[in-house]
C-alpha cells in the first residue's frame, strides 16, 4: 500500500471539507478520483481523520461504514457536502435543492447514531468518544453554515479541493502551498523561461 493519508490529504481543516476531498480533480474527468473507489480506504480515512482533526473534534474514534447501505449512506452525505459549498464559493449562496437534501440526508446519519452518543462540536471534554463518519462530516458541515465561516470556504484553482481559509484577511490561495502553490509557481516559471527561449529565437 502506498497511498498515504497526511496532512496535504487534510487541507480542508474541518472534518466535512476532507471528506468532499476524498474525490481528487473533481470537475476535470480525464483526471477526477474517487479514493473511496477502494473500500479499505474508508477505515485508513476514518483512521487519519481522528488524528488530523483533532482540533475539531478532540479525542474521538470514527467509525467507517460497515455495510452497502451505510457506505451508501456516508458517499450520499459527501457528494451533497461537495455541491452544496462549492456552489457556495461560485455564486455566494446556498442552493434550496442541496440544502434540504443535506438536511435530510444528515437527519437519517443522525437518527442512526446510538443512543448516548456526544454529538457536541467542538469539542468540549476530555472524554474519548465515539462517532460514525458520516454523522461526524454533517455535523461539521453544519458548523459551516454560519456566515462567518461560509464565506471563508474556497476552491483551491489548481486541484479544486475545498478548503476553510482561517487565515487573518483571508489571502490563502491554495489548498496546499507546498503542493499546489510550489506546482503553480514551477509552471509559471516554465512558461517564463519558454517564452523567453522563444523571444531569443526571433
Ligand atoms: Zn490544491
Amino acid at each position: 500500500m502506498t497511498f498515504d493519508w497526511n496532512a496535504h490529504r487534510f487541507s480542508g481543516g474541518v472534518l466535512a471539507l476532507d471528506l468532499a476531498n476524498t474525490v481528487i480533480f473533481r470537475g476535470d474527468p480525464q483526471r477526477s478520483l474517487d479514493r473511496f473507489d477502494d473500500p479499505n480506504e474508508l477505515p485508513r480515512f476514518a483512521e487519519a481523520a481522528a488524528i488530523f482533526r483533532i482540533g475539531e473534534w478532540g479525542n474521538v474514534q470514527f467509525h467507517p461504514p460497515l455495510s452497502q447501505k451505510e457506505t451508501e449512506a456516508l458517499i450520499g452525505i459527501r457528494e451533497v457536502i461537495n455541491s452544496l459549498f462549492r456552489s457556495a464559493t461560485r455564486e455566494g449562496s446556498l442552493q434550496s435543492g442541496d440544502l434540504s437534501t443535506f438536511l435530510r440526508l444528515g437527519s437519517d446519519l443522525v437518527c442512526n447514531e446510538p443512543e448516548g452518543r456526544d454529538l457536541r462540536l467542538p469539542n468540549l471534554s476530555e472524554k474519548k468518544r465515539e462517532l460514525s463518519l458520516g454523522a461526524a462530516a454533517f455535523l461539521s458541515a453544519m458548523r459551516l453554515l454560519d456566515p462567518a465561516r461560509l464565506e471563508r470556504i474556497k476552491a483551491c484553482p489548481n486541484c479544486y479541493w475545498l478548503y476553510l481559509d482561517e487565515s487573518r484577511n483571508r489571502s490563502r490561495r491554495w489548498c496546499d502551498m507546498n503542493v499546489c502553490g510550489n506546482r503553480a509557481k514551477a509552471r509559471r516559471h516554465y512558461n517564463r523561461n519558454v517564452k523567453q527561449a522563444g523571444n531569443n529565437h526571433v
